[in-house]
């Protein structure tokens, strides 16, 4: 594997622009666009999505890693 870095992003759900977010945000930090000010959710929603598509990612990793090793 050339890169074992999950990186998960989020993008705002109206005009796409990447979303951040301050490093000291908590779970009910409000998320939202700083390009259109759209709403994304809180921090915490954010990070549950965030673990569910790193584990996914995951999974999917280790399953074509068995598949090579067959
Ligand atoms: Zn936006």
């Amino acid at each position: 594997m050339a890169d074992d870095n999950i990186t998960i992003t989020f993008n705002c759900g109206k005009c796409r622009t990447q979303l951040s977010w301050p490093d000291d945000a908590c779970d009910s930090t409000e998320i939202c666009c700083k390009q259109c000010g759209e709403r994304a959710g809180t921090y915490g929603e954010l990070r549950e999505k965030g673990t569910e598509a790193a584990r996914k990612e995951v999974e999917s990793m280790l399953q074509k890693a068995f598949e090579n090793w067959r």
